[in-house]
């Protein structure tokens, strides 16, 4: 443990425990103590930024940045195995992701710029619960399974059950999110990852969509549909998802899908953009997703 000094945006100089630990059985274990459960900092580009905007800064830190146990992305029969702490252009350059779940390298590909790409990482990007993170929609779309670790045991829960409303997740105080489990992409199926923003780069999105599909003779047989900042989570939308299974796909059941869609989705207005554009968009980007595909 060191103590390192940061100096608030009021330039009062405070004093923070830093921890580094080399293992990830060194993490649980200062979680599962209530005087070293300090936040985990990964990459830092939403923690450090959230203090700095006024947020309270903790007593300590527990940095997981470097934690080589979490930063390794692995293939087995179905899925792939991302370790928390890799960072959006490990996903980039991944001949694994871009092979089994090239959508994730589209996704993480709109992150910020290059410097947020090389420090951010995936698990800060689940685990900071915007709805307008980048990643999550693809790994929604997916099916993916987060696994949660804790001195206690590991568990493993779908993603969509992760996130309980806005930027509330089922992460227990002595947990941390240590991979994240996709099933492969299977060559039979087609799927797409679309985000619209004020600017093609360093820009949060308005409306985010990833969706996946798969079509035999021109009828979808089955088709998942993941959307950011349309709710206060990440959401799937499951009445436009039922109402295209089965259906061949036309211009006419495309301009049914985005009104569905539109109609589908609650998003609020912001800083960002209003409810009724995000409406639309998010019909738009489905219509998108839907031509590109037939
Ligand atoms: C200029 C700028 C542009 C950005 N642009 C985008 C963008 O376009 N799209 C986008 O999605 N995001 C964007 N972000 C947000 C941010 O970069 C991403 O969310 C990034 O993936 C966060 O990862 P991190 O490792 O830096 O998280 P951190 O800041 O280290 O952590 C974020 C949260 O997750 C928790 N956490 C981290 N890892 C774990 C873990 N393994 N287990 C449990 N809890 C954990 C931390 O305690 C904290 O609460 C931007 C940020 C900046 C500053």
């Amino acid at each position: 443990m060191r103590l390192l000094r940061f100096a608030r945006n009021d330039n009062v100089v405070i004093m923070v425990r830093y921890f580094k630990p080399e293992t990830l059985s060194e993490v649980l274990s200062l979680l599962a103590d209530k005087d070293t459960r300090f936040p985990l900092l990964a990459g830092g580009t939403d923690l450090i930024v959230q203090w700095r905007m006024g947020g309270r800064w903790p007593s300590g830190i527990v940095d997981i940045g470097a934690l080589e146990e979490i930063r390794l992305i692995i293939q087995r029969d179905n899925v792939i195995e991302i370790g928390a702490a890799v960072t959006h252009s490990m996903l980039i350059e991944s001949h694994i992701v871009r092979r089994y779940c090239p959508v994730l390298v589209d996704a993480c590909k709109t992150v910020g710029a290059v410097q947020i790409q090389n420090r951010g990482t995936i698990g800060g990007n689940i685990v900071n619960a915007s709805p307008a993170g980048d990643t999550p929609p693809v790994l929604l779309a997916f099916d993916a399974l987060v696994e949660l670790a804790s001195l206690s045991g590991r568990r493993h829960i779908p993603l969509r059950e992760f996130y309980l409303s806005y930027r509330k997740t089922a992460l227990k105080p002595d947990e941390i999110l240590t991979r994240i489990i996709i099933p492969k992409h299977i060559p039979e199926e087609k799927a797409g990852f679309y985000k619209i923003g004020t600017r093609k780069a360093q820009a949060i999105s308005k409306v985010a969509l990833c969706a996946r599909a798969k079509i035999t003779g021109g009828v979808i047989d089955d088709i998942a549909i993941a959307l950011g900042s349309v709710a206060p989570t990440v959401v799937r939308a499951p009445k436009t998802e039922t109402f295209l299974k089965g259906k061949k796909l036309d211009s006419s059941i495309i301009d049914e899908a985005k009104t569905k869609l539109s109609a589908e989705v609650v998003p609020i207005d912001d800083i960002r953009s209003t409810a009724d554009y995000r409406r639309f968009v998010a019909g738009g980007l489905l219509g998108r997703f839907l031509s590109d595909i037939s």
